[in-house]
Order: structure tokens, then sequence, then C-alpha cells
């Protein structure tokens, strides 16, 4: 597989072991992050030490010039990209509907939903084999919240993800004549750092009895059904979404 790999969100979690999984076979990664220039950095170098090219950018992907500005740079780098993940996204403090504000219900959307839409829209741009590009492939990171709703945790988190599954089944008819195939997972309790931002660093060992599997998920788990979506090896997959959750 030789592709240059637009990740958002992929200097820690799931973004960073996505980046690192398309590396081990020979990708190039432009890493995307909006704050935590240290942690990119530090996938940059485990990126590069399989001998293949990438780029960190800093960029706010809910914004639309950033956007912009981020596309532009890794095809400048590294070529146009013909692999999109969606993966940036952020969580709030475990809350019930009384206590929900507007300002945290319109943020918690915007970076979950309107990124994912404004990236999906720059990639399909480029990526279009009907306005002159070569076709790809785009992976959205949803949650198996988007089933679950999260009730007295986080709802508007949850139907953030509810609105990255519809909109994928949209994309993916949209955009299959273009010659891009979109495709989502859903992760279930997966060890990252986006539970210390729910307020309970420790949320995956506390659940983890109630997992089919009798365990959490690692970042790599998902990144692996993350390369398969993206890979020639899903050809005839398009609109599907895929839970990874030990069966949660
Ligand atoms: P994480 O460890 O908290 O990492 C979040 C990543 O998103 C970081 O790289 C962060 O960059 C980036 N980010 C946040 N806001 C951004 C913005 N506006 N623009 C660009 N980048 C932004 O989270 P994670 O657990 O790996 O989650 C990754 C995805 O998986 C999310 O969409 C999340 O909803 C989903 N997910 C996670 C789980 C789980 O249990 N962990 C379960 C289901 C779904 P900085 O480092 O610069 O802050």
């Amino acid at each position: 597989m030789s592709n240059v790999v637009l990740i958002t969100g992929a200097s820690r979690g799931i973004g960073a072991a996505t980046a690192i999984k398309f590396a081990e076979h020979g990708c190039a990664v432009c890493i995307n992050y909006v704050q935590n220039k240290e942690a990119a950095e530090q996938v940059q170098s485990r990126v590069e030490s399989h001998g293949v090219k990438s780029i960190i950018y800093q960029a706010d992907v809910s914004q639309s010039k950033d956007v912009e500005s981020l596309f532009e740079n890794c095809a400048k780098y590294l070529g146009t990209p013909n692999v999109l993940v969606n993966n940036a996204g952020v969580i709030a403090p475990q809350t019930n509907l009384f206590d929900l504000t507007e300002q945290r219900i319109n943020s918690l959307l915007t970076t979950n939903v309107t990124s994912t839409l404004l990236c999906s829209k720059q990639a399909a741009l480029i990526m279009s084999e009907l306005k002159g590009g070569c076709g790809g492939t785009i992976v959205n990171v949803s949650s198996k919240a988007s089933v679950t709703g999260s009730p007295n945790e986080y709802i508007d988190y949850a139907a953030s993800k509810g609105a990255i599954d519809t909109l994928t089944k949209g994309m993916a008819k949209e955009l299959a004549p273009h010659g891009i195939r979109v495709n989502g997972v859903r992760p279930g309790l997966i060890y990252t750092e986006i539970h210390k931002d729910a307020g309970e660093p420790d949320r995956v060992d506390r659940l983890q009895d109630r997992i089919p599997l009798g365990r959490g998920g690692y970042p790599e788990e998902v990144a692996e059904c993350i390369f398969w979506l993206a890979s020639d090896r899903s050809s005839f997959t398009t609109g599907e979404l895929i839970d990874v959750t030990g069966g949660l």
C-alpha cells in the first residue's frame, strides 16, 4: 500500500496508533494536532522510524481555514492524500441533560461533527475521479456511544457520534460515483486519555467487567480496523460501520 494518509487528531490515542499503523505499511503520514505539539513530534519520530515521510501540522479541524491549509500542506510536502481518517474528537465532563449548556453542546458538535464534514469535503474535492482526482477512502471514527446514547454521562457526545454514523452512510452513497469509499469504526472502551477529559481517567477499568471479552481495548486494535477499511483489502465495502468493542 503506497499512500498519503491524512489523520486528524493524530498526536495521541487512537489517531497516534493509526499513524504508526499506516507507517508500518509504508504510507506517508500527515499528523494533525491542535495544541499538543510535543506529542505530535513523538508520533512523528515513531512514524519516521519506519522509513516513511511525514509532517506534523497544527490545525483546528472545526475551522474551514485551518482545514484548507492542512490539506494544502499535506499535498505540498507529502503529495495529494488518498486516505483521510476523521479521528479528531472531544468529550466533556460526565453530566445529565439538565446541566448541558449551549456553549458546551455547540462546542462539542462543532469539534466532532463540523470537522468531519469540512475535512471530508476537502478530501472529496481532491480525490474525486469525476473532478480529475484519483479516488480514495475516508474512514470516520464514531463510537459505540452512538448506539447506547450514553445516558447520564454525555448524551451530547453520543449524539455527535450518531451524526457521524449518519453522515458516513450518506457520504458513502454520494461519493461512490466519485471513486471514494467511506466507512466508519465504532470503538467501545479504549485505553486513551479521552476519559480523563470526561472526568474519569479509570473509566475503562471500572466498566471492563461488562465487556464480553473481559477487558478494555487498545488504540492499536482500533487502528487495525481503520487500516483495513482504508486499504484495498476492503475494496467492496462502503457505507459500513464496524464495532471495535470486545463484544459490547
Ligand atoms: P484522545 O486521546 O483524547 O486524543 C484526541 C486527539 O484529537 C488528540 O490528538 C487531539 O490533539 C485531537 N483534537 C482534539 N480536538 C481537535 C481539533 N479541534 N482539531 C484537531 N485535532 C483535535 O482521544 P481518543 O480516545 O484517541 O479519541 C479519538 C477518537 O476516537 C475520537 O473521535 C473519540 O470520540 C473516538 N472514540 C474514543 C473512544 C475511547 O474509548 N478512547 C471510544 C469511542 C470513540 P491534541 O493532542 O493537540 O490535543
